[in-house]
């Protein structure tokens, strides 16, 4: 097997996902697109291989943790391990407290939260058995200041954030390192529908007076995947244009 490293990304099929898998991949690293439909993938994938790099596309639901687990076991067996996992898929399903459904709470906890969970628990073995990894779950502002009408997303964001301390702590010994990412407001289809007055309130609350690029996100995984990010383990790095300080 060759020496290569390789990373598994959820959520790659568009947004911040893809922008990520397509900077592993640039950067030289075997790339795991993974996506809950399997056709999501092929625009991402077919431009990873015209410029080069290398993908495998899998389908997978993350909140399913035998999925995951297969899907890693997959992508291990293709590449030769996991050396850095994202757990980048997400999804919202906003309203107020009032108006929020049960159904609306569970789904976003399951793929939010339990989906980065389940990522993990995929993963761990392979990288405490080679006693190296990275691990980085794209948390939200939301999760970190609290968003009206997102009782269920800021919940499992700021989880996420939790989930994250804990688990650098119990892998620590084995030169494994877990962070966050927070970012703020991106543009990615998950923003797109947001109307211009909304935006530009929005824009007005951001020192740095603009919306975000998922490609900002994709440095940030990239540089937490270095060996620059060495010594950096447990954090929440915030990536938002100073919204929340
Ligand atoms: P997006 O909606 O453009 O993309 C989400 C991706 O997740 C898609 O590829 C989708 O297919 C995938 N996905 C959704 N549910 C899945 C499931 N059950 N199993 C597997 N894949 C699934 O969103 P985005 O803006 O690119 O967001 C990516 C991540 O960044 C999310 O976790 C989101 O919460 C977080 N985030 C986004 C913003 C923003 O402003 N866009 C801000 C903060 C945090």
């Amino acid at each position: 097997m060759s020496e290569t490293q390789s990373a598994f990304v959820t959520g790659a099929s568009r947004g911040i996902g893809r922008a990520i898998a397509k900077l592993f991949a640039s950067n030289g690293i075997r790339v795991t697109c993974a996506s809950r439909t399997i056709e999501a993938l092929d625009e991402v994938v077919s431009e990873i291989r015209e410029s080069g790099g290398e993908a495998h596309a899998i389908r997978l639901d993350v909140s399913d943790m035998s999925d995951f687990a297969s899907a890693v076991a997959e992508s291990a067996d293709k590449f030769g391990s996991v050396d850095f996992l994202v757990n980048n898929a997400g999804i919202v399903k906003d309203n107020l407290l009032l108006r929020m459904k049960e159904n609306d709470w569970d789904t976003v906890i399951d793929i939010n939260l339990k989906g980065c969970f389940n990522g993990i628990k995929a993963v761990t073995p392979i990288m405490m058995k080679k006693r190296s990894g990275r691990i980085i779950n794209i948390s939200s502002v939301s999760g970190m200041m609290g968003n009206a009408g997102q009782a269920n997303y800021s919940a499992a964001k700021a989880g996420m954030i939790g989930l994250t301390k804990t688990t650098a702590r119990e892998l620590a010994s084995r030169s494994i390192t877990v962070n966050a990412i927070a970012p703020g407001y991106i543009a990615t289809d998950m923003t797109s529908d947001l109307n211009d007055q909304v935006k530009e309130d929005l824009i007005n609350h951001i020192p740095l007076g603009r919306i975000g690029t998922a490609d900002e996100i994709a440095e940030t995984v990239l540089f937490l995947c270095s060996a620059a990010a060495g010594y950096i383990t447990g954090q929440t790095i915030a990536v938002n244009g100073g919204l929340y300080m």
